[in-house]
Formats: C-alpha cells, sequence, structure tokens
C-alpha cells in the first residue's frame, strides 16, 4: 500500500499523521485584514494547527497576502488555506499566495471537459509554489452528471472524488488532501468508508480531512461533530479535523483537540466501560466540564451507534466530587440517537458555520430559529449564510433560511426558493408562515409569536 502525505507549509498530514491535525475557518470578511488577523491570532493561540480563510475573488488573494505578511511578521508563521468556490482564476492566483488551497474542481465550470482542463492548470500551478491542494466535495452539490447516475449518496460522492484523485496520479500531483462533507452523521461515515476502500483496492491511501459540515451549535453541534469523527478515526480513517460550529471560530477548537486526543492517545469505549444489564452496556467518565463529558461521550458512543453495535446505553459522569443529574444525562441521550440518527425525538437542524461570505448576523437568527421551532419534531431546517452555497449545502432540509446579502434573505422549501428577497426583519416570520401554511406544525402551536 502506497501512503501519500501532504505538505502544508511544515505541517505533514497522512499516513494516520498523529497528532490529529487540528484546524478550523474564520468568518469574518477577509478583506478587513485587521479581523481576519485578529481571528488567525485567536485561533493559532487556541491550538488550530492551519487556518481557512474565504477567498472569493483576485482582492481576497490580495488580502490574504497581506494578512500572511501581518501574521509572519508576529512570528506567527501559521499555514494559511484559502477557501475558493467555482473559479479556476482565482484558485490559480490563491495558488502563489496560500499554503494549501481548497476546491471542487467539478465547480470550475459547467462544461465538465472545461472544468477537467482548468483542474490541471492548477494542479500545474500548485505545482511551482509547493502549494497543496484540498479537494472538497460536499452533498448537495454534486452536480448532475454525477447525481443522475448515483443519485445524491455516498456512493456519488466517492465517485465525483475519485476521477478528480485519478487526475491527481495520472498528473504526477500527489500534495493532495480530500475531503467529503455532509451534515447527515451515517451519510457522511459511508461517504468516507467508501472512499476509503476505493483507494484501499488500488493500492493508494490519499490524507483524508474529516467534518461533519452543517453541524450547528451548541450541544448538538459537538455531538454530531464527535459521534462522526470518531465513527472515521476508530476505524484509523483521517489525519486531520475540523468541528463545524455556527459559533465563534475559536469555540470550535477545544471539542476538536477533545476529539483529536482521544484518539492521540489511543482511548477505547472499553476503557470507560463498567458492565453490561440486560444487553445494555454501561458506562462511566470523569469530566472537568460539560463539554469534555458530550464529546468524550460521543467518541464512545457514537461509532457504535452508528454502526448499529448497540441500540441503548447508561452513562453516568462525575465531575469532581459531583454527578451530573439526571436531565444531563437524558438530554445527552436524546441528542446523540438524534445525531446519528437511531430515534429522532427533536427538529433536526442544519447550519453552516458561516464565512467571510455571510453577510447577516446568523448565529442570533440561527439562535432564534431554533427556539421557535425546536418543537417540529421531523422536520429539518436549514439556516445557511449566502446563496452562493447555501441552497446546495441545505441538502435535504424541508425549509431553508438563506441570507441574500444587503439585508435579504430567500425562503426555501426543500431545493425551491417559495419567497426570494424577503427583508431580513420578516424573515424568520415568513419561514414559519410558510411552515403553518403547509400544515408542518405539528402540534398546532404558533410560530410567529
Ligand atoms: S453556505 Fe455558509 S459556510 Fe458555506 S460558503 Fe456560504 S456562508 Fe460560507
Amino acid at each position: 500500500m502506497r501512503y501519500i502525505t501532504a505538505n502544508v507549509r511544515d505541517i505533514c498530514i497522512g499516513h494516520n499523521s498523529r497528532p490529529i491535525i487540528v484546524q478550523s475557518m474564520c468568518n469574518c470578511d477577509t478583506n478587513d485584514i485587521d479581523s481576519a488577523v485578529a481571528q488567525c491570532v485567536k485561533l493559532y493561540e487556541a491550538g488550530s494547527m492551519m487556518v481557512r480563510l474565504t477567498t472569493q475573488g483576485l482582492r481576497e488573494v490580495e488580502s490574504l497576502r497581506n494578512i500572511k505578511a501581518r501574521l509572519h511578521s508576529m512570528g506567527i508563521r501559521i499555514p494559511l488555506v484559502a477557501d475558493v468556490h467555482f473559479s479556476s482564476e482565482v484558485a490559480i492566483a490563491a495558488a502563489s499566495v496560500a499554503d494549501k488551497v481548497r476546491i471542487n474542481p467539478g465547480n470550475f465550470a459547467k462544461d465538465h471537459e472545461v472544468a477537467r482542463r482548468e483542474f490541471k492548470r492548477f494542479l500545474k500551478e500548485c505545482s511551482k509554489y509547493g502549494t497543496a491542494v484540498r479537494i472538497g466535495i460536499n452533498h448537495g452539490s454534486l452536480g448532475s452528471r454525477i447525481t443522475e447516475l448515483y443519485g445524491n449518496t455516498p456512493k456519488g460522492m466517492q465517485e465525483a472524488m475519485s476521477e478528480w484523485v485519478q487526475m491527481c496520479i495520472d498528473e504526477d500531483f500527489y500534495n493532495v488532501v480530500l475531503s467529503l462533507k455532509v451534515s447527515n452523521v451515517p451519510v457522511m461515515t459511508q461517504a468516507y468508508i467508501l472512499l476509503q476502500q476505493w483507494m484501499e483496492e488500488r493500492g493508494i491511501i490519499f490524507p483524508l480531512h474529516l467534518g461533519v459540515t452543517e453541524a450547528g451549535n451548541g450541544d448538538m453541534g459537538r455531538i454530531k461533530s464527535a459521534a462522526g469523527l470518531a465513527t472515521l478515526l476508530s476505524r484509523g480513517i483521517g489525519d486531520t479535523i475540523r468541528v463545524s460550529l455556527t459559533e465563534p471560530p475559536v469555540n470550535e477548537i477545544v471539542p476538536a483537540r477533545l476529539i483529536a486526543e482521544f484518539f492521540d492517545t489511543d482511548q477505547k469505549p472499553s476503557d470507560y466501560q463498567t458492565g453490561v444489564k440486560d444487553g445494555v452496556p454501561s458506562f462511566e467518565l470523569r469530566c472537568a466540564s460539560h463539554e469534555e463529558f458530550i464529546v468524550k461521550a460521543s467518541c464512545i458512543l457514537g461509532p457504535m451507534l452508528v454502526n448499529k453495535e448497540i441500540d441503548d446505553f447508561d452513562i453516568r459522569c462525575i465531575y469532581g466530587d459531583k454527578q451530573a443529574d439526571k436531565s444531563e444525562i437524558e438530554q445527552f441521550k436524546s441528542d446523540i440517537m438524534q445525531a446519528t440518527r437511531r430515534r429522532i425525538t427533536q427538529c433536526e437542524y442544519i447550519a453552516c458555520p458561516s464565512c467571510g461570505r455571510t453577510l447577516y448576523d446568523i448565529e442570533s437568527t440561527f439562535n432564534e430559529v431554533k427556539r421557535r421551532t425546536s418543537h417540529l419534531r421531523g422536520l429539518t431546517i436549514a439556516v445557511m449564510g449566502c446563496i452562493v452555497n447555501g441552497p446546495g449545502e441545505m441538502a435535504d432540509a424541508d425549509y431553508g433560511y438563506i441570507g441574500e446579502g444587503r439585508g435579504k434573505v430567500s425562503i426555501y422549501r426543500g431545493k425551491e426558493a417559495v419567497v426570494r428577497s424577503v427583508p431580513q426583519e420578516k424573515a424568520i416570520d415568513v419561514l414559519l408562515e410558510l411552515i403553518e401554511k403547509d400544515g408542518r406544525s405539528t402540534d398546532g402551536r404558533p410560530l410567529r409569536g
């Protein structure tokens, strides 16, 4: 088996790199150099080992150059990753500045042959500058060429990825990391497992960047991420991770480090298991915080639930000399069952972590949507930061709130934009009116109050 490693400045990713590389992304405007530098410094100090920045155009490439220079002048040489969508010209320009460029080559052009040609040009430029590449394919943005053959499925994601990987091999370009991100935890794990099998069959293993995309915020965002990442890391799949949260980026680092530490130190569920009663395993953890509890417990239980090795469990957590109360344990059980899609008892949310393309306060909007819809069991509601990628990436949501920019929002039912250009102040009401009109406000409780 040939193991490929990617070099992002002085960070080597691949062949089950340990420590697992923890990374995050700025969510400010990349052209606001002061804010971007401040976020990079915060992330670096918290333990992020690389930072990604939104790079929509050539102006952002120049900003990236300035941000890099400012960080270097402060003695901070954290690798910077340019996040480029759609434009091969921007990706090519970014290759001369960033340490790594994240792209989905399928989005370079509508004509597939043009996309392939642009991807080749891009790889040549990356070779010239020693720049690493992440090929990132997200569920919901596969394109009709793939979905007509395979549907919007894990197999479709693996097939979409394998073509670009084969092109890298043909072009003799190996400085590559791969990602297949999905917000649904079992679908995400299945996609990576299929990709790993495809690589093993070919005898060549590229490094993998793991993430549960649009995981949301709070406990659920952390639990989804930990359960999904742990399911793969426990199989030896994955080299670098991001926990995506609809919260300030620095909040991603503590849960990401807890997940990385769990696997870097080779911890196992059996280290925490205290017994089995009537086929139900019981576990006990000693933790310093609620966050540590939910993340570690998800690392232990997530793989067993996703792999359907268990249907139920008992768990205790001890903080110092105090035991976690019943309601904390019950809420965790409900959340991890929902996150792993083993028992749906809550409204499901998809919310992007936001980035430099987000032009509204997504954190407070998402919390308000949650406050007013949390009783809608069985519905999936998406809150997305931008109209460019939001509609594709909200995947299989029933309804979507998508920022258009300039104080306007689009409201979606499935893939259809039902109302466009709604003033932001009215947008949550319009979303809720639509849900009520569709008869999906299941318990009759008014949503608009
Ligand atoms: S959907 Fe969200 S994270 Fe994705 S590009 Fe748009 S604003 Fe950024």
